[in-house]
């Protein structure tokens, strides 16, 4: 029996339990932040904003560009900080669409230094730990994909499921990107590498290793960000997978559903969506799109069109797949609001929620796995089951793994164990692969001190 806290006829009724909730949902209208409060686009017509030439040909790529777009809502001080990172930390380059930068708050300096999207697509020196920057066992490939390459660009890790990354850009950079050994532009700390065959004999060879095992049902379409292919390029290779037989599932990743929805709103992208989505059903065959959305503020009216649009063209699903992030949704409100967002006002289903990877100078957006385990708990039960996002940490040499399934946990040296159940690439006649235990390193600075000291001796004696 609940009790009505506000009987008032026009007020919300609260029941006693909602008002003791840890967290009380209420419907949020998606908004567009009106982009002519920013210096730079005060002229800026619906049009131009609505289309995607417009949005990629002004791109923000570097701190002049920010400067005149910005002006002066921001200080010297900020683009100082920003300088500072370029040059010395940032792994990956800067590329930020006009849609992403204006769904920063930019009312002051201090408000654009506290927004959760721009500590994510525009990091700062002042941002990363002086104390760990990077945790010692940071890696570019921290996933190590590139040794399970069947081909070039190909990475066979689980058994029946591979990666296909189909070309190394986007556009969009996310100071996080896990393949920030391969993604987006060299940056003065890191001189990416490079795909050495030529991209059609790279696709064609992907292609070929498919139809040649049968064992693989599962095609994770990557890069980079699917968004950048040309648009025929991209569906003559869909096109070319729905061709397998024993291909079922297609799941293309763009983060640009989010960062550039004009771009999945083209008439052209949209009809030829149809098309593969019409192949595909005939087929029996399963086409989704995973999107990468990190923070409730980046869903906005204009993606959850984008989102609707691809639905109607006939594709099964849109999800997400979000990065946990120190400073941009560590928070159990912020999660559940980000996929409260997305289910009920964009139609995007909540995925899973991966740990920030060990690559370098990445330390001040992780979380130590018991932190996540805490959020894992805190966001049961608000969303529908099959709309729970799933806390998951991409543990080297294995995969993903829910946060809970560790197999054993050192908190004051943060060394969590796990195993796993399948073979990679890799290790086809290694007989220990199975009952190996593998390690994930949870940021030095949230461990005790005597955990931290140890550290510091490993550190000295290396
Ligand atoms: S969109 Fe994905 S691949 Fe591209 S930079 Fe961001 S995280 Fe990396």
């Amino acid at each position: 029996m609940t009790t009505a806290l506000h009987p008032d006829k026009d007020g919300p009724v609260l029941s006693e339990e909602t008002a003791r909730q840890p967290y009380v949902y209420r419907r949020r209208p998606l908004e567009e932040p009106d982009w002519r409060r920013i210096p730079g686009w005060r002229d800026v017509t619906q049009d131009e904003w609505e289309s995607a030439q417009w949005q990629r040909a002004h791109c923000v790529k570097n701190l002049r560009q920010l400067r005149q777009v910005m002006g002066d809502l921001l200080d010297e001080s900020f683009y100082a900080d920003l300088e500072r990172d370029q040059a010395e930390r940032a792994t990956m380059s800067m590329l930020l669409p006009p849609q992403m930068l204006n769904t920063m708050d930019s009312s002051s300096t201090d408000a654009f230094h506290a927004d959760p999207v721009r500590r994510y697509m525009l990091p700062v020196f002042s941002d990363r730990r002086t104390d760990w920057p990077s945790h010692p066992h940071a890696a570019r490939d921290s996933l190590h994909e590139a040794e399970m390459w069947a081909v070039e660009g190909l990475t066979h890790r689980y058994p029946t499921k591979v990666l296909a990354e189909i070309l190394p850009t986007c556009p969009q950079y996310c100071g996080h990107c896990t393949r920030m050994d391969l993604v987006g532009n060299s940056t003065p700390n890191v001189d990416k590498h490079k795909f050495t065959v030529k991209p059609p004999d790279r696709l064609g060879a992907m292609l070929d290793y498919l139809r040649r095992t049968p064992g693989v049902r599962d095609v994770v379409v990557s890069g980079g960000d699917v968004a950048n292919m040309p648009w025929p390029r991209l569906e003559s290779f869909v096109a070319a997978l729905l061709e397998i037989d024993n291909i079922r599932d297609i799941r293309l990743a763009s983060k640009a559903l989010m960062g550039l929805p004009q771009h999945w709103l083209q008439d052209d992208v949209r009809a030829g969506m149809e098309r593969l989505a019409a192949t595909a059903h005939e087929r029996g065959v399963q086409i989704a799109i995973h999107t990468h959305v990190n923070a409730a503020r980046s869903v906005t009216p204009l993606v959850a069109k984008a989102a609707r649009a691809m639905l109607d063209t006939g594709i099964r699903d849109v999800r997400n797949q979000g990065v946990l992030l120190r400073g941009v949704n560590d928070s159990p409100a912020e999660l559940l609001d980000l996929s409260f967002a997305l289910l009920d006002e964009a139609a995007i289903m909540p995925y899973y929620l991966y740990m920030c990877d060990m690559i370098p100078y990445s330390e001040h957006w992780r979380l130590a796995v018991w932190e996540a385990q805490e959020l894992q708990h805190a966001i049961m039960g608000y969303l529908p089951g099959f709309a729970t996002p799933r806390i998951v940490c991409d543990v080297p040499y294995v995969g993903k793994r829910w946060v809970h399934q560790l197999a054993d946990y050192d908190r004051e040296r943060g060394i969590s164990y796990w195993t796993k159940n399948y073979r990679t690439g890799l290790e086809a006649s290694d007989p220990d692969a199975l009952t190996r235990r593998y390690e994930y390193h949870d940021p030095i600075y949230t461990l005790p001190e005597r955990g931290r000291e140890w550290w510091r001796q490993q550190a000295e004696a290396a």
